[in-house]
């Protein structure tokens, strides 16, 4: 299953790229005829066959949709940004659990402050090829918590990891979420200030969840809560 670009409809000719053309020619060793499927977030998901094979390239004719279009997750996941490998993970695990945007965000303990885009996008095509969703989550660029929480949309709330939350029980916290427009927010491997604690906790549209008595790092803290949101208010 291949992310393309191009355009896709019946008869279209599409060439992958030269990574691609590697994978499907040694790693799978397709040949000339076989079939594979394509997607390029837009129009569905088709299968496709392919016409010629060379060391640079794959030439792909699209024959028929398998999948129509579904719209993208609407999930906002925003995240302090980490080390690469924690980050690519982090990146991978949002998109199977069917996030719609990703939003780095910058808070006092971020150690990371600068984020490969490309690289970070380049996992998000893997993890949708892998995991079948037909819409790529929205990569957003970088932004401070403060500016984000000012520019917050009315109607979305926002589910924060908060080790301290004043209850214990996840679920009840989450109960009434179902059906809402939501978005998610756990700290960087150094947590929030105390300042940014209060912050986050004094404004309507927040959600504190515990996720259990232990510390657990960012990449598995965002696991844990996309796990809980999606059994309780997920699809
Ligand atoms: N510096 C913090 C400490 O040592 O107390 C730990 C931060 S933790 C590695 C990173 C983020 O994961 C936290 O900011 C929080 O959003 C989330 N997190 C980790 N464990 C959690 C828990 N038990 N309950 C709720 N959120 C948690």
């Amino acid at each position: 299953r291949l992310y393309v670009p191009d355009d896709l409809g019946g008869g279209a000719q599409v060439e992958t790229a030269r990574e691609q053309a590697h994978y499907l020619a040694h790693v799978l060793r397709m040949r000339e005829g076989d079939g594979l499927l394509v997607f390029n977030g837009r129009d569905g998901e088709w299968l496709a066959e392919i016409a010629a094979l060379s060391k640079k390239a794959v030439r792909l004719t699209v024959r028929e949709q398998t999948r129509a279009q579904t719209p993208a997750g609407d999930l906002l996941y925003c995240f302090a940004p980490l080390k690469q490998g924690r980050l690519d993970y982090l990146v991978q695990k949002a998109v199977e659990m069917g996030v719609g945007h990703l939003q780095p965000v910058l808070t006092q303990h971020t150690q990371v402050p600068r984020l490969g885009l490309p690289r970070l996008q380049a996992n998000v095509i893997e993890a949708a090829e892998q995991c079948g969703v037909l819409s790529l989550p929205t990569v957003h660029t970088p932004v401070k918590l403060d500016r984000l929480l000012a520019g917050w949309e009315a109607d979305r709330r926002l589910v924060f990891c908060d080790e301290d939350a004043p209850t214990n029980d996840p679920l009840a916290a989450l109960g009434g979420l179902k059906g809402a427009r939501l978005g998610l927010l756990v700290g960087p491997e150094g947590g929030f200030s105390e300042a940014e604690r209060e912050m986050l906790r004094a404004l309507p549209f927040v959600v504190p969840i515990p996720l259990g008595p232990r510390i657990l790092r960012a990449d598995t803290a965002a696991v844990a809560a996309l796990a809980l949101i999606q059994a309780v208010a997920g699809d």
